[in-house]
């Protein structure tokens, strides 16, 4: 088994469930009391939130290079950045380590593909909604085009994410905030939603939803583990 490194804390409440399902697969896959091995590197995110805020993109991205080489130094063999809105810097990351970075995109874009989805929408950060870095790349690498809701709902789905989910608070209200956009969307032709920020999925499940759900947590840990059960 491959050892996988983890960069998270952005935020903890999302990283715990990644740590939560490398375990639990690989129990189901390897049994007994096999469990993931594991490197975690985890960030205090009010420090990354104010590089975020700040539009300090050169300071965030040097914390991701040093979070990646630090991983890799300590016996890592394939690093995951345990976030979407932190894949702004994957190429760079990337470029600093010499073991491989398991993009959150391609995973989420294999499901699409293969559910043969044309045209989901993005429920993520204001960051993922708006720059071309995660949209550019579905579209680029994959041929994927995706929705994203207004800009009045795109601040709701935002403070959501950062004033609720990444401080553990889970709001019957803000469910709903988030099925009402959903449905606008499948009103609008969407035919899939991508949980594209890694704690949407402790607030909606695929139940909550009419159409299609891609919980990027899950497909970005089931990719992780699929490189450190099954690579050569
Ligand atoms: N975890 C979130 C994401 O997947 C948002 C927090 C962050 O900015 O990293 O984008």
């Amino acid at each position: 088994m491959k050892t996988i490194g983890l960069i998270g804390g952005m935020s903890w409440e999302s990283t715990v469930v990644y740590y939560q399902l490398l375990n639990r697969l690989t129990r189901e896959q390897c049994g007994g009391l096999h469990s993931a091995q594991l490197l975690l590197w985890s960030f205090d995110f009010a420090e990354i939130e104010a590089m975020q805020a700040n539009n300090d993109w050169t300071a965030a991205t040097s914390a991701m290079v040093d979070a990646a080489n630090r991983l890799q130094l300590g016996g890592a063999q394939c690093i995951i950045i345990c976030t979407n809105t932190m894949h702004k810097m994957a190429d760079a990351v990337a470029a600093s380590v010499d073991i491989p970075l398991i993009h959150i995109a391609d995973a989420t874009a294999t499901a699409i593909k293969e559910a043969k989805i044309q045209k989901p929408l993005l429920l993520a950060t204001r960051y993922t909604m708006e720059q071309d870095f995660y949209k550019g790349h579905l579209h680029n690498k994959h041929g994927i085009n995706v929705l994203v809701p207004n800009e009045g709902d795109r601040t709701v789905v935002h403070n959501i994410i950062y004033n609720e989910l990444c401080q553990g608070i889970i709001e019957t209200k803000s469910r709903q905030q988030y099925q009402r956009i959903v449905q606008d969307a499948v009103n609008d032709g969407a035919d899939g939603v991508i949980f594209g920020c890694t704690e949407v999925g402790l607030l909606l499940s695929a139940n909550d939803v009419p159409v299609k759900a891609f919980d990027t947590t899950e497909l970005h840990a089931k990719a992780a583990l699929q490189f450190a059960l099954h690579s050569s």
